[in-house]
């Protein structure tokens, strides 16, 4: 018998119904593997949470990793009560019993170790081991949460740490899309995507995997299929560009608002000056992402654009305000309504003339660019906000992606 690993996403498992959907697969699944089924809480049950600890303003990161990990417990306890009286062998299990051992970056902590042989213990005596996803304990002894959308990480790191054969993420959409279909209507499900590219997805704003989940598949050269709970149709296979016999130019197009901008204005131009910038913001683990430098017409000072994550643009401003003496600027201007958008494909590398039809399509559109950023697969551009629709139909139709 093989060892997979399947995990069932918030919207999989929202409703009693649903999780006895979720059985149905499973035990169709358990009759020719040994199973590990790793869960998110009901949809929306992890934003109550984040609520209540709002409502009493909690900064207290142990109490707080507690609360937001507990829906979790609920659809991990009805699965596998669920699994057993279908008299399935099922056992229930919270991260810290097996232990998933993290560090202690309480709401975004990283894991350091999985038991692997309390695994197999459990995988004798049992066929099925439904695990509580986006948590896990740290070397004090207390619960930690993964970050949002955590569990996709759970799941692959469990699927490494025992070589599962596959791990299949289950959600309500059958696989990746080439954008977002609220937004394209005509956009594409894809059939197989290299690591890079889901990676570049992931980390551009595509919602369907948390991008660590697909770092850690990556590093492991673990298969992922993304795959319906609801409808029986193939999902994308994630896999090795190697196993791609074609590599599209441009997989996919992908959004993100959660963007902010900050201008800082006749900073002078000199060597050190943006080390000193960016590691003012570094040392508050803010994370920049575009950077756009230009030399103002005095040739002595420059401006210097960059964006933030929304909810860190606050602090980012705060931190370079109470430094204005050592960086020495004349303005510092934010801005939340910018939007980034990123076209993403493999064959980018070895094609010339991607970038240019991207910034001709939104320039037909009288859409202005205000940073760009690059990498070997990926172009990104920042706009105004209002333009994101706009933007991401004409790319994709401009870079042919519709189904024809
Ligand atoms: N329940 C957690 C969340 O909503 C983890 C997950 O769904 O992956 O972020
Ligand atoms: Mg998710």
């Amino acid at each position: 018998m093989n060892l997979i690993v399947m995990k069932f996403g918030g919207t999989s498992v929202g409703s009693i119904d649903k999780i006895k959907n979720v059985a149905d697969i499973v035990i169709k699944e358990a009759k020719l593997n040994k199973l590990i089924v790793v869960l998110s809480a009901m949809s929306g049950v992890t934003n109550e949470m984040q609520k209540y600890i709002d409502d009493v303003s909690s900064d207290e990161k142990i109490e707080n990793d507690l609360i937001l990990t507990s829906g979790e417990s609920v659809t991990v306890g009805l699965l596998s009560a669920i699994l057993k009286k279908r008299d399935i062998k099922s056992i229930p299990l919270l991260g810290w019993q097996i232990p998933i051992v993290t560090d202690n970056n309480y709401q975004k902590a990283k894991i350091l170790n999985i038991d692997k042989e309390r695994i197999n213990e459990f995988l004798k005596n049992f066929d099925v081991i439904v695990l509580a996803g986006f948590q896990g304990i740290n070397q004090e002894g207390h619960i930690t949460s993964l970050g949002r959308g955590g569990s996709d990480t759970t799941a692959v790191a469990i699927a490494s740490a025992v070589d599962a054969k596959r791990c299949d993420i289950y959600t309500d959409v059958d696989g990746v899309y080439t954008t977002d279909p609220n937004i394209v209507p005509e956009a594409k499900q894809i059939p197989k995507l290299a690591f890079e590219e889901m990676l570049e997805m992931s980390s551009t704003g595509a919602k369907v995997l948390h991008t660590r989940s697909v770092e850690l598949a990556m590093k492991n050269n673990l298969v992922l299929q993304v795959i319906s709970s609801i409808s029986k149709k193939p999902g994308t296979l994630i896999l090795d560009d190697k196993k791609l016999i074609e590599k599209e130019i441009v997989s996919g197009v992908s959004y993100s608002k959660n963007e902010s901008k900050i201008t800082i204005s006749g900073i002078p131009d000199r060597p050190g000056i943006s080390a000193l910038l960016f590691g003012l913001l570094a040392d508050q683990n803010i994370n920049v992402d575009m950077i756009v430098q230009n030399i103002s017409q005095d040739g002595i000072t420059a401006n210097i654009t960059f964006t933030v994550p929304n909810d860190e643009v606050n602090l980012a401003n705060n931190v370079l305000k109470t430094n204005i003496n050592k960086l020495d600027f004349s303005s510092i201007k934010t801005d939340k309504k910018v939007s980034k958008i990123s076209v993403i494909g493999m064959g980018m590398m070895s094609q010339s003339g991607v970038a240019k039809k991207m910034f001709k399509t939104l320039a037909d559109n009288s859409i202005n660019i205000l940073a760009i950023s690059t990498s070997e697969i990926k172009i990104s551009v920042l706009i105004d906000e209002k333009y994101t629709n706009i933007a991401v139909k004409s790319l994709h139709e401009a870079y042919n992606l519709k189904v024809k």
